[in-house]
């Protein structure tokens, strides 16, 4: 009993211990600057389309071989909340990533429970997708942000329910044969047409205690750890909040 008391403290203090590090790495200012934007759809003639609204078939679940289960309708996939989030069945190492998505028109939460969810990119690092529309939080954790890491350059978020795009040029990080790191993960962002990222350099995973980066990870919504050297999944956020996607396509670099 006392080992177990003991257990329970340890994972509180652990839990407690990884809060305060995810509330240092808050930034709440400078706060970007509002502006609109414009958005284009159409995939290239190169592009593996990974969702053209008719079937998840590109997807499954992050944690399991097991189908993805959000719900599509209308031609568009909404996060299913409570099933987990989704990666895709194919893995990439640099990439151009086209992909729309629309937090829900009905304001439900505030800050980061409002219309939160996340793009993975190689299903560690988070480029965040939120509901950004006069919602302050901090701004290393509003649209458009590496997730505690990169403000956007501005805000360009359109009003809940509106359809937004991200269109991502992704970096893939290298390692050595020998497993160390060679080059960091870079990614460039325009959301609504808009760049919002420039070039940033990725710090590392974006859930261990500290950014960082190690050629084995468990990828976000994976219980279990794996090589992360070579090329990876895409994977979607369930973030228990209700947000959609369409359109998402992608043209592989390398
Ligand atoms: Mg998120």
């Amino acid at each position: 009993m006392k080992k177990l008391v003991s257990s329970i403290t340890l994972i509180g203090l652990t839990i407690s211990m990884l809060a305060q590090l995810a509330n240092a790495a808050e930034v709440y200012a400078p706060v970007p600057e509002k502006i609109n934007g414009v958005m284009n759809s159409a995939a290239p003639s190169d592009a593996i389309v990974l969702f053209d609204g008719s079937d998840l078939d590109a997807w499954q679940s992050a944690d399991s071989e097991e189908a993805a289960a959000w719900t599509i309708e209308d031609g568009v996939v909404t996060v299913k909340n409570g099933t987990g989030s989704i990666k895709t069945k194919q893995a990439f190492a640099d990439f151009q990533l086209h992909i729309e998505w629309s937090p829900t028109a009905t304001i439900m939460g505030e800050g980061q429970s409002r219309g939160n969810s996340g793009i993975f990119l190689n299903s560690i690092f988070e480029l965040q997708v939120l509901d950004s529309w006069e919602n302050p939080t901090y701004v290393n954790g509003q649209a458009g942000s590496v997730y505690l890491q990169h403000a956007p350059l501005v805000n360009v978020s359109k009003r809940p329910g509106e359809w937004q795009s991200y269109d991502i040029i992704f970096k893939a990080p290298l390692y050595a044969a020998s497993g160390e790191l060679e080059s960091s993960a870079y990614v460039t962002v325009f959301q609504n047409g808009v760049l919002v990222l420039n070039t940033v350099e990725i710090l590392g995973a974006t859930y261990t205690e500290e950014p960082e980066y190690s050629n084995r990870c468990t990828p976000y919504g994976q219980t279990r750890e794996q090589d992360c050297s070579g090329p990876m999944p895409l994977t979607l956020q369930d973030h228990g909040q209700v947000v959609s996607f369409r359109n998402i396509w992608l043209r592989e670099l390398r």
